[in-house]
């Protein structure tokens, strides 16, 4: 049965990843992977999560652990990420807060919150992959964003009107990006408010990877930014998207958006439309885990992830061949890699799987315009240092033979 034509205009816009495919490949032995994007499974808090699970199954609270909840999420989990949030510079309250299926779920719920077809939608050229497949479905132009103010918010919604529509927002991760683990200044953040304010748009802000910082200097969210500007984050117009599935766990699907209340109630009901709640016994556990653990678990991640980071970068430093370029991330799990123009980082990936058992994700995956042909994106999160040392070592044996 062909269904295609029955699909709607929108389902045109929603294709497999060819990274998909080629990440199939990884199913081998002795592949060294720096390609996943996922924490490292041995460091999750299972033992925490066993006793927490149980305590919120035990008989006096499972007739709420295991019945339907209200969509806005569990109220000791909203209590407590406000008080998080009051301490990285966003005051609020369990009000300004909702409990997604992760934060993948919140910028799915944005894009169909404020996109039109053809409105237009300002991303980092390259961007969070997923953040591009969640907004594709509401049919969005993109548009470069622009940090440091190289073109002007009227060239912006001019573009964007000939289009057929208006710049509706920017999406951007401002610490350790996804993919180029890239960190946005504190004066790039504030000029990207500037920006959204002449443009009258919003500013998502994707934080999944900002707890996870080994060093330099912390910069406050652009959401707390904001508020020391306006005095409250009821007059701020940037969505804060959290995560704990860089921290605490991705399986049981929690992260939370934080946000002027009108915006926090719009959201709700788009949650009650698509899946009513985040599981209520996973939003118990969670609450109970983060309470407990929380800083201390970070503070284990920060040195495990900090140790192969740098075994990334001086792995890099000394094996990779002149004309090869790399970021040098101050947290999060990537480093972005940039190799001379000529070099199409599809084509090494099938080399390098086959000659080396070695692989990352080719680059332009991550690109609005499938540009950036010659990228790649680096994960150090899930090998320990040796294992990291010995596939850059491979994949540097691999580059040379391309250059
Ligand atoms: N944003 C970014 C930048 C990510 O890298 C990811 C996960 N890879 C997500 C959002 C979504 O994560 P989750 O839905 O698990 O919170």
């Amino acid at each position: 049965m062909d269904f295609q034509h029955y699909f709607a205009t929108r389902a045109s816009r929603m294709k497999a990843s060819e990274i998909r495919e080629l990440l199939k490949l990884l199913d081998r032995p002795g592949v060294i992977s720096f390609a996943g994007g996922i924490p490292d499974a041995s460091y999750f808090p299972a033992k925490q999560f066993g006793a927490a699970f149980q305590d919120a199954l035990n008989s006096e609270t499972s007739g709420t652990a295991l019945q339907y909840s209200i969509s806005e999420g569990f109220r000791p989990l909203r209590q407590w990420l406000a008080a998080e949030m009051g301490k990285i510079g966003v005051p609020c309250t369990e009000d300004n807060i909702m409990i997604t299926s992760g934060s993948q779920q919140a910028l799915d719920y944005l894009g169909k919150m404020l996109l039109s077809p053809g409105d237009t939608a300002l991303v980092n050229w390259p961007t969070y992959l997923g953040a591009l497949g969640a907004f594709n479905a509401y049919e969005p132009r993109y548009d470069k964003l622009s940090i440091n103010g190289n073109r002007s918010a009227a060239d912006f919604a001019s573009d964007a009107e000939a289009a057929g529509g208006r710049v509706k927002f920017a999406y951007l991760s401002a610490d350790f990006s996804n993919p180029t683990g890239e960190t946005v200044d504190r004066r790039g953040r504030e000029n990207l408010i500037d920006t959204a304010e002449e443009l009258d748009c919003v500013i998502i802000e994707d934080a999944a990877y900002q707890s996870l910082r080994y060093d330099g200097e912390v910069i406050p969210p652009i959401l707390a930014l904001e508020i020391e500007r306006k005095g409250s984050i009821e007059e701020c117009r940037t969505i804060y998207c959290g995560s704990f599935s860089k921290t605490l766990s991705p399986g049981l699907r929690i992260g939370w958006v934080c946000a002027a209340e009108p915006l926090i109630s719009q959201m709700v009901l788009l949650k009650q439309a698509g899946d009513l709640h985040v599981s209520t016994v996973n939003q118990m556990a969670m609450a109970q885990v983060a309470e407990a653990y929380f800083d201390e678990h970070v503070d284990t991640l920060h040195r495990v992830y900090s140790e192969r980071r740098d075994a990334m970068l001086a792995a890099l430093v000394e094996m990779m061949p002149e004309g090869v370029e790399w970021t040098k991330p101050e947290g999060g799990m990537f480093v972005w890699m940039t190799l001379p123009a000529h070099v199409d980082t599809t084509e090494v990936f099938k080399i390098a799987i086959e000659t080396e058992n070695v692989a990352f994700v080719p680059g332009h995956s991550f690109f609005a315009d499938g540009s950036g042909r010659n990228t790649m994106r680096l994960s150090f999160s899930c090998a320990d240092q040796e294992t990291i040392r010995e596939g850059i070592r491979r994949l540097s044996k691999v580059i040379k033979t391309v250059l």
